[in-house]
């Protein structure tokens, strides 16, 4: 989940960075660690054993109603990540219950593999351009930069950083 930190004034200057907290939720060893260390320093390890898969899924839906507590509806962005899709044999959950949850609850939803490195960089893009678009709804359309704007942490200003456990 994200949520905005310091977002763009009116009439700032588009070049402005706009800054967004991103927690990353799940139960145990569903590969948030993993997922961060992957996006941030494109790297893997694989230590502890892989399981839990449908238990995690039935737990991400009670992690939504404690943050629905928490939340205003539109205040933060949610994605629902389904990782380890190259455990595909092993799958307990499809795809379409992923997405079918997700959109019934008005999240984004993407399967990725920190271990193959699939839809990793595309999962936070997905997030930070969303962000963006609810900034632009908020103060009105910036010039069109494309996803110049996403530098993620990765650019020139090179602020990435991970706290992951
Ligand atoms: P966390 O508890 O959610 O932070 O989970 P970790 O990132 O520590 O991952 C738990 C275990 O799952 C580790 O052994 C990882 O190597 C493994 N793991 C994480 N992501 C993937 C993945 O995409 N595919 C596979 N096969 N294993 C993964
Ligand atoms: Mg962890």
């Amino acid at each position: 989940m994200a949520q905005a930190n310091g977002a763009p004034q009116p009439g700032a200057a588009p070049s402005q960075l706009c800054v967004f907290k991103l927690v990353l939720l799940g139960s145990g060893s569903v590969g948030k660690s993993s997922l961060a260390l992957r996006f941030v320093k494109d790297d893997f390890k694989s230590i502890l054993p892989t399981v839990g898969c449908k238990d995690s899924f039935c737990r991400a839906q009670q992690w939504l109603k404690d943050l629905e507590k928490e939340f205003l509806p539109g205040e933060v962005v949610v994605m629902l990540v389904g990782n380890k899709v190259d455990l595909g044999e092993k799958r307990e959950v499809t795809f379409e219950d992923g997405k079918e949850f997700a959109e019934r609850q008005n999240l984004l939803f993407m399967e990725t593999s920190a271990k193959l490195n699939h839809q990793v960089t595309e999962a936070f893009s997905a997030i930070a351009r969303e962000l963006l678009q609810r900034e632009e709804r908020k103060e009105g359309p910036m010039p069109p930069q494309g996803d110049a704007r996403l530098a993620l942490g990765r650019g020139p200003a090179g602020q990435a950083k991970c706290c992951a456990h």
